[in-house]
């Protein structure tokens, strides 16, 4: 596939162009408006084009554009590349609210594109091994989990994740969403209910940098989740815990293909073997597939509403004391 890329940004630079070229992506044109940074970012990655406005794609010259902007900017580029008939792969949290969420996927509905959400934590072979042991029956039913997402945000990316709610700061928006998204492939769906409250320590300014939560589930089944950007020691993972046995997955919500998963039941506690594999390599593979063969891509536009909606309901619920409800996608 041929793409482009708007916003030279980090996890571009870290994560995203090197997956698209690892899964045969050309990346032909990168948008951007930072100027001489744009120039240089292009240069480092050796991608031919700058351009400054997504208007100047051309677009019988691309297949799809990956959208890795600042949150507030998401929705009018992605509406742009609609337009033209490009595909879209947006970074998450797709936009700030669920109308312009909405508005997202009614674009690219109208025009006949994939839109797709980059929640990589489901395509990880640690998450895919929990899934197959919880269907396989290996825990019994599903009673609880709990999820602690609660990392140091490194130095260089603070900047607008601390101080700029506008633009989608805030440890609720940035890392709930993958919370929300990881956990709906496993518990079969989205919270019904969350309680939750946030707090702002060290690093915040303005926004929350702490958050813990209760969501319940269908069948009344509860997750506690926390979300942090302010501790360096804590460790990440995730945990279900069953009938008849639990599952811990350790260092397991991580960017990079790393972590274990261990299972305690009646026979005692074994690790599990885990072949590791790219996380964004697997949303991009995906993301290809699903444009050849005309089917939406795993992680679609709706996955990316319905995390945004549970993130929103926790962001409310911490804000009025109360429990709140998220509003899920409905068409
Ligand atoms: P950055 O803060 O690194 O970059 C965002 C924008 O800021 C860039 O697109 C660029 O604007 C501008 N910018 C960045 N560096 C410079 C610089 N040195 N000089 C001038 N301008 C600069 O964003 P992130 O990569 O942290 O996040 C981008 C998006 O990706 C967000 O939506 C975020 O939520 C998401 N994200 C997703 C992850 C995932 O795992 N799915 C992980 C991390 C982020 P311009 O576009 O004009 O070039």
């Amino acid at each position: 596939m041929k793409w482009g890329v708007i916003g030279a940004s980090t996890i571009a630079s870290e994560w995203m162009i090197d997956a698209i070229r690892a899964q045969g992506g050309a990346i032909e044109v990168l948008c951007s408006g930072s100027g001489e940074h744009a120039h240089e970012f292009a240069s480092n990655h050796r991608i031919p084009e700058v351009i400054t406005r997504p208007e100047e794609f051309e677009p019988f010259s691309l297949d799809a554009v990956y959208v890795s902007s600042i949150n507030h900017l998401h929705l009018r580029q992605v509406e742009i590349c609609a337009s033209m008939g490009l595909h879209v792969l947006c970074e998450k949290p797709l936009t700030l609210d669920l109308d312009e969420a909405r508005s997202m996927l009614q674009i690219c509905r109208k025009a006949g594109v994939h839109l797709g959400t980059n929640h990589h934590l489901r395509y990880a072979a640690t998450h895919q091994r929990i899934r197959e042991l919880i269907g396989e029956g290996a825990i019994g039913e599903i009673l609880s989990a709990r999820v602690f997402h609660a990392v140091h945000l490194p130095p260089h990316l603070q900047g607008w994740r601390i101080n700029a709610p506008e633009q989608g700061g805030g440890v609720v928006v940035d890392i709930a969403v993958h919370n929300a998204d990881v956990l709906s492939v496993t518990m079969g769906g989205y919270p019904e209910q969350v309680q939750s409250m946030t707090s702002e320590k060290s690093l915040g300014q303005g926004v929350e940098d702490e958050c813990m939560s209760i969501w319940r589930y269908a069948g009344d089944r509860l997750v506690s989740t926390h979300e942090s950007f302010v501790t360096p020691f804590a460790g990440h993972g995730i945990e279900f815990h069953g009938t008849q046995g639990s599952l811990f997955g350790q260092q397991v919500m991580s960017q990079a293909p790393v972590g274990r998963v261990t299972l305690n039941d009646a026979q005692g506690s074994r690790e599990i073997d885990v072949v590791h594999r790219n996380l964004y390599e697997g949303v991009i593979a995906d993301f290809a597939e699903s444009v050849n063969d005309g089917r939406a891509p795993w992680c679609d536009g709706v996955s990316g509403y319905n995390s945004l909606a549970t993130a929103l309901a926790v962001l409310e619920s911490a804000k009025t004391g109360q429990l709140q409800s998220p509003n899920l996608w409905s068409a």
